[in-house]
């Protein structure tokens, strides 16, 4: 290692001739045609029965289609439905077809690839045991549809992942079905609704912060609301003064972020409660960000009425293409008894499972399902085993850490990086501006994409919209001093080359990943979803 922690083994540099290669590989990093291109389509990697009465195999000829339904004319069937043209799937070897996954999943940046710096996102490491208990026969292989009675086990681990959950927040019970951090906004927004209405209140506003998630907003907004925005103070919070002025008895709720999406603790949070309280509004947090603040607030003792927990963020299930997201809802006294089926409640020192309208029993109103069946089994067993071998201690421990490494990170770039509200102690997360780019030339875009050529996923760019090509970097409990040592390092380099007139080399990076700056709106507009045949294959098949 050099003085700033980067190898120094020789880095040769690429020569045009060396990644000119007759393949279009470059080592082990393959260029990989989608299967349809690479596949055959005469030739099969498995051993099937003849079709009875089918004398020859379709290849996706035309000619050879007329012939599917074979030489007896009966149709090939699958039930009432009869296959009229072949099926063309492409063919390969069980070698080739292994080696064409295994290479696609080299192609993903995953946490177990890399440092993952997405802020506001929670990449942290899954720890491994989580996924052997997920596969434990008996919590793998059960059906929701089996009786009650038969499932006694998952019902507990729910009920008991349930009560830890309550436990933290200090609430009073918890809505186990929802899949994901927006979808638990959606059932906590409901139970919201479904209390107003309950005393015949009709309002029709919410206030966001203008930081905020955009799925808080469009939560919102799905709900037949009209979103008014609180701006934020110079500080990068939300001032309570600010939400005194836009309350009125249209309010139906406020949601706020806390800590908030610029990694800063919403020190107000009690006044801005008590004011939306006041105002006979109701108070929905968001708590994606709660993995800076376990085991130190209750956000229960903070006034709050309702909150998502993201398991896939604080608790350590995987997320973004690792696994499905899971979110479910902590709810007040006041918000309790709107709880949608199936939740978990404070029951004497314990909790209770309800899986059913019925067993919420009187006094409860339950605003209906979320889903059907009981949420993210697999989801709630891996969460379960990051609490039970974390302990209550344990989890604490991991918020400090959280806490502890984004200030590393600020504390490491802070004479090199701007911060927009002054260089204060953040949270979890860290936040950086585009101000120490000034008279670069160089784009947040161009320094993110530079990254990749380090062999570092990008932290998220330009979000919070709030602050001007923001940078949010958010480390994780997970990562080592030396990962975060030269991840800073690499991050200074970067920041020299810039303000060293580099400015052609970042707008030319990605240089070394396989794809280079692609047209990601086209991407997102106008998505192929389905291979075609291009024209030449087919009439080349005739
Ligand atoms: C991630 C996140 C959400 C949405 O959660 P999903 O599980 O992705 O739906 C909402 N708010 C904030 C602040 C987040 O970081």
């Amino acid at each position: 290692m050099n003085e700033q922690g980067r190898p120094t083994a020789p880095v040769t540099a690429v020569t045009e001739d060396a990644a000119n290669t007759f393949t279009g590989n470059r080592a082990l990093q393959m260029e990989e045609p989608l299967i349809f291109e690479t596949g055959r389509y005469d030739v099969t990697g498995v051993d099937l029965p003849q079709e009875a009465g089918r004398a020859e195999r379709a290849t996706g000829s035309k000619k050879e289609a007329a012939s599917a339904e074979g030489a007896t004319g009966k149709k090939t069937r699958l039930g009432k439905h009869a296959r009229t043209a072949p099926i063309d799937l492409p063919g390969l070897t069980e070698p080739e077809a292994m080696r064409h996954y295994v290479r696609l999943s080299q192609k993903n940046y995953a946490i177990d690839s890399g440092l993952y710096p997405l802020g506001s996102c929670t990449m942290k490491h899954n720890p491994r045991l989580n996924e052997k208990m997920a596969r434990l026969p008996g919590f793998a292989d059960i059906h929701p549809l089996q009786p009650v009675a038969t499932v006694t086990g998952a019902t507990e681990l729910i009920t008991e992942l349930g009560r830890w959950l309550l436990e933290m927040t200090g609430m009073r019970s918890v809505a186990m079905s929802p899949k994901a951090g927006a979808h638990g906004e959606l059932c906590g927004m409901m139970a919201i609704k479904a209390a107003l209405t309950a005393r015949g209140d009709k309002r029709s506003t919410v206030l966001v912060p203008e930081s905020a998630h955009g799925t808080n907003p469009a939560t919102a907004a799905l709900l037949g609301y009209s979103v008014v925005d609180v701006p934020a103070r110079e500080d990068g919070t939300v001032d309570p003064a600010a939400v005194r002025e836009r309350l009125s008895p249209d309010v139906a709720a406020i949601m706020l972020t806390n800590p908030n999406t610029c990694g800063l603790f919403e020190r107000d949070v009690v006044a801005i409660a008590d004011a939306v309280h006041e105002a006979g509004a109701l108070f929905y947090a968001d708590g994606a960000n709660f993995n800076a603040i376990v085991g130190k607030v209750k956000p229960g003792d903070l006034g709050v009425d309702a909150m998502h927990i993201n398991l896939h963020k604080t608790f350590s299930t995987p997320h973004g293409g690792g696994g499905p997201g899971a979110g479910p809802v902590v709810f007040s006294d006041m918000l309790a008894p709107y709880a949608p089926v199936p939740f978990v409640r404070i029951a004497g020192e314990g909790a209770e499972f309800v899986g059913t309208r019925a067993e919420a029993g009187e006094g409860a109103a339950p605003f209906g399902r979320m889903t059907a069946f009981h949420g993210q089994m697999g989801m709630f067993v891996r969460a379960m085993a990051y609490m039970f071998s974390h302990g209550a201690d344990g989890m604490r421990q991991a918020s400090d850490d959280a806490v502890l490494n984004a200030n590393y990170v600020r504390a490491g770039l802070r004479d090199l990086m701007s911060q927009p509200f002054g260089d204060r102690v953040c949270m979890h997360e860290v936040l950086f501006d585009d101000h120490f780019l000034d008279d670069t030339g160089v784009t947040t875009l161009d320094f993110a994409k530079a990254m990749i050529d380090e062999g570092y996923h990008p932290m998220t760019m330009y979000f919070p919209l709030v602050v001007h090509g923001a940078m949010l970097i958010e480390p994780t409990e997970s990562e080592s001093k030396a990962s975060l040592d030269l991840f800073i390092a690499t991050l200074r380099d970067l920041v020299m080359r810039a303000k060293k007139g580099e400015a052609e080399r970042f707008r030319q990076a990605p240089q070394l990943a396989p794809r280079r700056r692609l047209d990601e709106t086209r991407a997102a507009r106008q998505p192929k979803l389905k291979w075609e045949k291009p024209a030449p294959w087919s009439e080349a098949a005739e």
